[in-house]
């Protein structure tokens, strides 16, 4: 069964579970090479990102530590349109290595700022880990140090992804059949 249905909408299938496992093990192998001495502190932002994280820490063997974040968005004032706050980051970063798990990286807004406020924290280094990007979106600047996948710009679900709060328990990844 390669279609599905997500609450009102059809997907079809676009990246199958072997595929995402294969990949997100070879994308663990490069963080272990480049940070094995380092003992780093992931930071996975959720909800998204909590299937990611789980598989790619267990790929591992290296000591390393992780911790969950949220970010809640609200309208800011004037002209800065929406401002991300991050929520829930209790461990202290002042001069640790911190890579940050991501599901997606759209425009790159949200990395950009969530970037912004652990600099202020004082880390000796930051790395970006997404399982996708959609590089047709990016709006910023980003050097993204790892990443699964660069897919198109249409939407996706399955492997964390949500569809108005459904989907994320599915093994694949999949894309919307447009009407
Ligand atoms: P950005 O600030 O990079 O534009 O937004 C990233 C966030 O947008 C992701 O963490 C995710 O919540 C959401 N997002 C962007 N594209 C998709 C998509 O194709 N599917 C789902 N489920 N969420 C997406
Ligand atoms: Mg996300």
């Amino acid at each position: 069964m390669d279609k599905i249905q997500v609450r009102d909408r059809e997907f079809t299938i676009s990246i199958p579970e072997a595929k995402i496992l294969q990949r997100v093990s070879e994308v663990a192998q490069q963080i272990q090479h480049d940070l094995k001495d380092e003992h780093p502190l992931f930071i996975s932002v959720l909800n998204g990102s909590f299937v990611f994280a789980a598989d790619l820490l267990r790929a591992l063997d290296m000591p390393c530590e992780i911790a969950f974040v949220r970010v809640a968005s609200y309208d800011g004032m004037g002209s800065t349109g929406k401002v991300k706050q991050l929520l829930g980051l209790k461990e202290n970063i002042e001069g640790r290595t911190v890579v940050v798990v991501e599901d997606i990286i759209d425009s790159g807004l949200t990395m950009k700022q969530m970037l912004e406020t652990l600099r202020q924290q004082g880390p000796k280094d930051i790395r970006i880990a997404s399982l996708l990007v959609k590089p047709g979106n990016l709006k910023v600047d980003l050097d993204i140090d790892y990443c699964c996948f660069k897919i198109p710009n249409d939407f996706i679900v399955g492997y964390g992804l949500d569809y108005d709060g459904e989907g994320r328990n599915l093994r694949n990844i999949y894309t919307v059949v447009e009407e």
